[in-house]
């Protein structure tokens, strides 16, 4: 039996974020309400001394940026802010965090969600709330295209990947090498669920832009695209 008031388990979170209506008069970083300053950068974020601002810059980094873009006034949504702290965790690597309890045992945070599993949550959550063309929406579903492509979730992939294309145009241009990257990418994975035609359609929209930007002696335009195209004509031409 444990005596009630035994302290069993403590841990460290993940990610934490203080909630947006104590901005004003709470660190952002060790929640003290002593004295604040605030970011020189974004003047969103206070904080009661410069050890705190510098260990909570890796977590600031990111959304410092956004933050200066608010119309004053304006708040981060909590759920936003710590959506894009677990995102931002993650791809530096934090998935690979070890949360210990006991001590023998730990679990890591890619054990309990998916990097897809995340985005895909901050996209429901950014729903009716970005605009599609919203540059954290794009850079989410970028996110979220990926996760899909290494955990093999065709279906996902089906989904975010034509979806994408929009933004891609918006922000890197019509004729950008990511642009022609994720058309091969897409085509591929077409392929690969039998839809032929929309390969070929997406496969053919590589070419435009691969030949240029990576030029027809690319090992990439000429031998992986080069035999995705043959195999998708031969199948389309055939059928
Ligand atoms: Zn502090
Ligand atoms: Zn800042």
């Amino acid at each position: 039996m444990i005596k009630r008031g035994t302290l069993v388990h403590s841990e460290k979170p993940f990610i934490h974020a203080l909630a947006s209506n104590l901005r004003l008069s709470r660190c952002d970083h060790c929640y003290s309400e002593y004295e604040l300053f605030k970011c020189a950068a974004c003047h969103y974020a206070k904080y009661c001394d410069r050890d705190c601002q510098k260990a909570a810059w890796r977590d600031h980094k990111k959304e410092c940026s956004c933050f200066k873009k608010l119309p004053p006034g304006r708040e981060l949504p909590n759920a936003a802010r710590i959506l894009a702290r677990i995102i931002f965790k993650l791809k530096r690597g934090g998935g690979n965090e070890q949360g210990w309890y006991d001590k023998n045992k730990f679990r890591m945070f890619k054990d309990l969600m998916s990097h897809l599993d995340v985005c895909k949550l901050c996209l429901e959550k950014q729903s009716g709330l970005f605009h599609p063309d919203n540059v954290l929406h794009v850079r989410t579903l970028d996110l979220a295209f990926e996760a899909s492509i290494q955990l093999q979730k065709w279906e996902d992939s089906l989904d975010f990947g034509p979806k994408l294309i929009p933004g891609f145009e918006k922000y890197y241009g019509t004729h950008h090498p990511i642009l022609g990257l994720h058309y091969l990418k897409f085509g591929k994975i077409l392929m690969f669920k039998d839809a032929c035609d929309k390969a070929l359609d997406a496969l053919e929209k590589a070419q435009t832009i691969l030949r240029v930007t990576h030029g027809e002696d690319h090992p990439l335009y000429r031998t992986v695209l080069s035999s995705l195209l043959l195999q998708a004509k031969t199948l389309v031409y055939n059928s």
